[in-house]
């Protein structure tokens, strides 16, 4: 089984709050985690968090995660101009390979108009996560020209549910399952004037769950793969015909 997990590097729950918690303390806690769980995952920077915490970018590359992008200062480009989107994507690859190479995107609010495929290919991104399943996205993994889209499975409030209800909805996703959340989810956010599906066991708990979903696949001998290795699998899938990984 394919497991893709990712986190989109953002400020703490845009648009309500312009903080910075989650990075300063939901970050590390969340690569602690993946270190002594010994998974790799693909975190998704706006240009602005790395500029901001490089420290932080650097540590997610050293450990060994694919950087990815989530625009330059979590702009939603189906309401920027055609013109002031391919701007921001720029801009914000522009920043973010001064620390690795970038090959995969994410939108903010995964919201995503399909003239941004050209715009990513045009400008050196493969791998695109921007359309949710959840969202009504139906086309499962697919080419669009050269860019692949892998899509998100869930809502990244799924992996905070209770265990014995957020299981259920586990085992219905289809393959690849690919999963987001974001460092503001892992700091406590209950006292903050945001949407009730934002703040509902952020903190330890989520940690505690992300943890506990981690373990979940690692019994059923899952693979965790990072968007980049989602693609070479996807390539290679094509040209062997290899069975056995339905989208
Ligand atoms: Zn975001």
């Amino acid at each position: 089984m394919m497991i893709i997990l990712s986190f989109d590097v953002e400020h703490d729950c845009p648009p309500y709050l312009t903080t910075t918690k989650g990075i300063e303390e939901g970050l590390p806690r969340i690569l602690d985690l993946l270190a002594e769980k010994r998974v790799k995952a693909t975190f998704f920077f706006t240009a602005e968090m790395a500029r901001r915490f490089p420290n932080l970018v650097r540590r997610v590359i050293d450990e060994g995660h694919e950087l990815g992008s989530h625009n330059y200062n979590h702009e939603r480009l189906d309401r920027l101009s055609k013109e002031g989107g391919e701007k921001a994507i720029r801009k914000s690859l522009e920043i973010l390979r001064q620390y690795s190479e970038v090959v995969s995107f994410r939108a903010p609010n995964l919201q995503f108009p399909d003239y941004y495929y050209r715009v990513l290919e045009k400008n050196g991104i493969f791998v695109d996560s921007s359309k949710a399943r959840y969202k009504g996205y139906r086309k499962g993994v697919k080419f669009f020209g050269n860019v692949l889209e892998v899509p998100a499975s869930t809502t990244s409030s799924v992996i905070r549910l209770p265990w014995r209800l957020q299981k259920l909805i586990h085992s219905r996703l289809s393959e690849p399952r690919v999963y987001f959340a974001h460092p503001w989810e892992f700091v406590r956010m209950q006292k903050e004037k945001i949407r009730w599906d934002c703040k509902f066991n952020t903190g330890s708990r989520a940690l505690e769950l992300l943890g506990e979903l981690i373990e979940y696949y690692k019994k059923q001998k899952a693979r965790f793969f990072l968007m980049r290795e989602c693609y070479e699998k996807w390539e290679s899938l094509i040209n062997n015909q290899e069975l056995g990984w339905k989208a």
